[in-house]
């Protein structure tokens, strides 16, 4: 396999790598930060991108080309970003383009769930399962479909935007402005905006308890001085719920039993609309393993038909934290 370097950029984090397939040659990660406006965080892509090929020792013309997965809703064959909901201040921006004047190779961008389901699909778990589904239940939820071993891409490039699929008619709002998507249920995100509105309304002192002990214990570790913690806990995020979940805790415990059955009518959906032989999750919050997993297959085996059920497996990713950044090298394979 040639050489491809590829871009994960996300709400939180932008990750660049030199990669042969699934093997990372060098990879260079930063934090996004709040202020992650594309006049800002665009030069320090193509900074990144130029690091990544130094420290692999790579020069920009040994690589076939740039893969680069973002959130969408975006269009992989006109290369614009339309505005992604976990990518605040993008609207409508030409990033293929933008980069194509910096570093004259060819150059994708995807749907950063879109790129995991093509890593998963030629390297990872869904090897040899040309009908297949990916998604991601992170900050944010995204899919990727695999069809007879083709990305679904759709009339306009934004097939596969599981996170926003309907589940509750009278749910939580969502931050595409929709009501009720499994996004606003089943991520990362509603999972900690539950947990803090638990505590607003003053029914988490047992969980806030457990949040600031995790705090001062991570200060501790960290050689924070005395007295950190107490401003850094401000907000409780959806590892400390599922630590605590874990601890058993009983708000947090509920919290992610919501979550858990919301994604698993998610997944009753892909399975009658799709009838895929395999569903692949990946993403931070599965990593909850069992507490998020359990609840929601029992989901799947409630309330999905028979025949589509009885043929899906449904298992965890396999390429780890890099799904993204293998993903987006991935692009350069899958179109080359
Ligand atoms: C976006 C998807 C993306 C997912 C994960 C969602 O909010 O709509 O396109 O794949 O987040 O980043
Ligand atoms: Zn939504």
């Amino acid at each position: 396999l040639p050489l491809a370097v590829g871009v994960d950029l996300g709400g939180t984090q932008l990750r660049v790598a030199v990669l042969r397939g699934a093997t990372l040659l060098s990879r260079v990660g930063l934090l996004t930060g709040e202020d992650a406006t594309p006049e800002r965080l665009i030069p320090r892509i193509c900074d990144a991108i130029r690091q990544a090929l130094a420290e692999a020792r790579v020069e920009l013309g040994q690589v076939a080309g740039i893969g680069l997965g973002a959130p969408g809703p975006l269009n992989s064959k006109s290369g614009i970003i339309y505005s992604p909901p976990n990518l605040p201040g993008w609207e409508n921006v030409p990033i293929r383009d933008i980069l194509q004047k910096e570093f004259p190779v060819p150059i994708y961008i995807e749907n950063d769930a879109h790129c995991a389901a093509l890593g998963e699909y030629m390297f990872g778990a869904g090897r040899g399962s040309e009908d297949m589904v990916y998604m991601t239940v992170s900050t944010g939820i995204g899919g990727g479909i695999i069809c007879k071993g083709r990305l679904l891409e759709g009339a306009g490039g934004t097939a596969g935007e599981l996170g926003h699929m309907t589940i509750d008619l009278h749910g939580p709002r969502c931050n595409c402005g929709n009501i009720g998507c499994l996004e606003a249920i089943a991520s990362g995100t509603a999972i900690a905006r539950r947990a803090n509105e638990a505590i607003a309304a003053g029914q988490g002192a047992e969980l806030l308890a457990f949040a600031r002990s995790l705090d001062e214990q991570t200060a501790r570790q960290l050689h924070l001085p005395a007295g950190t913690e107490k401003e850094s806990i401000e907000r409780v995020n959806a590892r400390t719920v599922g630590e605590a979940a874990r601890a058993g805790i009983a708000l947090a415990r509920q919290i992610l039993g919501e979550a858990a059955r919301g994604l698993g009518v998610g997944l009753v959906n892909v399975i009658h609309i799709f009838n895929p032989r395999k569903i692949i999750l990946g993403g931070g919050v599965m990593q909850l393993g069992d507490l998020i997993l359990g609840p929601a297959l029992d989901i799947v085996e409630q309330r999905a038909m028979k025949a589509p059920r009885s043929i899906v497996s449904i298992e965890l990713a396999q390429l780890g934290p890099n799904v993204g950044l293998i993903g987006a090298g991935t692009l350069i394979y899958y179109h080359g």
